[in-house]
């Protein structure tokens, strides 16, 4: 069962008001809400065990390396990787494809090789393979997509040449909703000898996640999405490539031995973790996939698509809206405009009515070109949103377009 009123009773800012209203909040795509768990998790680390990780002999120290140790052993059962050498703890998704790009740039790419995404990445999955382009004289090449916004496998298929060198694609489209067939779609980069990163960082909160099953090489994505704090995120990169690549940054933990003559590096994934981490935002992290492991991806993944379903039924009543996004399968995202109402002056008015909505281009300004618009406005749904909720966003935008 699905106590939604368990749930959201252990979101404490749930329950406030903005201007007098209760707080609606849908904004889920950009951030989630934290559980109490998770906040008195960070809150007892830093009042009774902080201090700093790896480095020291004394108590507190071997405690607190201990619970940052045992965070990543959480990470790697969540998403089901072989190794704990396989967790890399970053900053977030942005970071992590920052990583990545880099190092495996510097280790793989040469002038004229190519890197395939999609025309719906996030800017966090395009610039970063952008900046390398320019230092490294490679090539993007782009999925495009349908009018539903499902990408075109034949077209994908017809991009690898034996220059390509990593495919680099979403999971889950954080405009459009769209769960991409990435299990498919990483088959076949295999087939071409490429390997593929994913970026979970819209799944990883909504679905259950198993790299081992999706067979993906590297997969990353952000705790502050997932109901965990800020300032934490999560490489996950096999094993046999993790070796393969040179470190990112260079720094304290990641190194074994410093000399003026010849440094050499730190084992997996320290490696790629220079200087302090932030090892009570993986406790934090930890915590926070303790709790939706608790409730079950796979309830969470049902009642959301539930949400969802109804939310799109519910919408499409009101006249002149026009929902951007209608692949077969989709996640808890609803990007819309109504009418000729710009989505900044919808999102505004929502906000006075309680609502949080986000405006814009969400990040992905190749994806509104091709859409041929400048934004949206978006609903995202998380586990504590409820029918009641979408009905008071329904009621919202019918009394905004009426104003108009
Ligand atoms: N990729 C996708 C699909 C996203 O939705 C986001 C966040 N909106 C990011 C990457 C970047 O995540 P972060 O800002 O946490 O690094």
């Amino acid at each position: 069962m699905y106590d939604i009123q368990q749930i959201r009773a252990d979101f404490p800012i749930l329950s406030r008001e903005v201007y007098g209203k209760p707080l609606v909040y849908l904004d889920n795509g950009a951030t989630t809400q934290k559980p109490r768990c998770v906040v008195d998790a960070i809150t007892d680390e830093y009042y009774s065990v902080n201090a700093n990780v790896h480095r020291g002999v004394h108590f507190l120290s071997q405690q607190a390396t201990e619970l940052h140790e045992a965070s990543r052993e959480t990470v790697r059962k969540f998403i089901n990787a072989g190794s704990i050498n396989e967790i890399v703890f970053t900053r977030g998704t942005t970071e992590s494809i920052n990583l990545l790009a880099s190092s495996f740039g510097e280790a793989f790419l040469h002038p004229g090789d190519e890197v395939i995404v999609s025309v719906m990445e996030h800017h966090s999955n395009i610039v970063p393979w952008q900046l390398l382009a320019e230092r490294k004289c490679i090539n993007l090449k782009v999925i495009p997509m349908n009018d539903r916004g499902e990408l075109l496998m034949d077209e994908y298929e017809k991009l690898f040449t034996d220059r390509t060198k990593i495919v680099s694609v979403v999971h889950v489209s954080n405009v459009l909703g769209t769960v991409n067939p990435i299990k498919e779609m990483i088959k076949i980069a295999h087939n071409h000898d490429v390997p593929f990163l994913v970026d979970a960082a819209q799944s990883i909160p909504h679905m259950a996640v198993d790299v081992k099953d999706l067979d993906a090489d590297f997969l990353v994505f952000s705790g502050h999405k997932v109901y965990g704090p800020t300032g934490v995120g999560v490489l996950y990169g096999k094993e046999e490539w993790l070796n393969k690549l040179p470190p990112y940054q260079g720094g304290g933990e990641m190194i074994k031995h410093v000399s003026f003559e010849r440094t050499t590096f730190n084992e997996l994934p320290f490696k790629f973790e220079a200087g302090t981490p932030d090892y009570i935002g993986t406790t934090g992290l930890a915590k926070a996939l303790d709790y939706v492991s608790a409730i079950g991806m796979d309830k969470i993944a049902a009642y959301e698509h539930e949400l969802t379903e109804y939310a799109t039924q519910r919408l499409k009543t009101i006249p002149g809206m026009r929902i951007f996004g209608e692949a077969a399968e989709k996640g808890s995202v609803i990007s819309f405009l109504v009418g000729d109402i710009h989505h900044f002056d919808m999102g505004t008015l929502l906000d006075r009515l309680g609502i949080a909505v986000r405006t814009g281009h969400h990040c992905a300004q190749p994806l509104m070109q091709r859409l041929g618009i400048e934004g949206t406005v978006r609903a995202s749904f998380g586990i504590y949103n409820t029918k009641e909720e979408i009905d008071v966003l329904v009621a919202g935008i019918e009394r905004v377009s009426k104003m108009f």
